[in-house]
């Protein structure tokens, strides 16, 4: 038995043809907020992106795509498939191994509760966020989760960079665009069942 997330064949073709290295934080997230677009464009998953790359060199190492409804697989969420690739092209579950560079993870919209808590285990050592969770839950309605109220203050003080609002008004753009473009919301359980 085994698990496989696949990466939409568009996506595997734009990413071989991508530039090698993105050395501004803004040339990153203007990326991983073009592939977001395309990905609900293409109607190949949610509209959701996130890269790691090289904190310093900007050396893009993996894209993940949000992927949750094609792959049948409500953990397929952008950061979990970007952080898994770059594992399994760097042949490590650490990213943080001492014998690699710092690792940095850019993503669209800020981490839900599942995607914040596999953060320390992959060894990224800094995170960069475009929207908050207060701006995707009120343009799209997906539901963010019960994240940590103090989620920056736990990420720093394991030695994890937290920036926000890295171009958080384009991201919050392809969000309207999303909704207006009728994509599909799909969620958690929210409410408890009457009884
Ligand atoms: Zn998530």
């Amino acid at each position: 038995m085994s698990l496989n997330f696949s990466m939409p064949d568009w996506a595997v073709q734009q990413i071989a043809a991508e530039p090698s290295h993105f050395p501004d934080l803004s040339s990153r997230m203007e990326l991983v907020i073009g592939y977001a677009r395309r990905n609900f464009r293409h109607a190949t998953g949610g509209p959701f992106a996130a890269g790691v790359f090289e904190k310093e060199s900007g050396r893009l190492v993996a894209i993940g795509l949000n992927r949750v409804v094609p792959c049948h697989a409500s953990i397929a969420h952008a950061e979990m498939i970007a952080i898994s690739l770059a594992q399994q092209t760097l042949g490590t579950y650490d990213l943080g191994g001492a014998d690699l560079p710092e690792h940095q993870l850019v993503v669209n919209g800020r981490p839900c509760a599942m995607c914040f808590g596999a953060i320390p285990w992959s060894g990224i050592r800094s995170v960069a966020i475009a929207a908050s969770g207060e701006q995707i839950e009120s343009i799209t309605g997906f539901d963010e989760g019960p994240i940590h109220p103090h989620w920056q203050h736990e990420l720093r003080r394991r030695g994890i960079e937290v920036i926000e609002e890295v171009m958080a008004d384009k991201a919050c753009q392809m969000f309207r665009d999303f909704v207006a473009a009728g994509g599909e919301i799909y969620n958690g359980r929210r409410d408890a069942p009457a009884t």
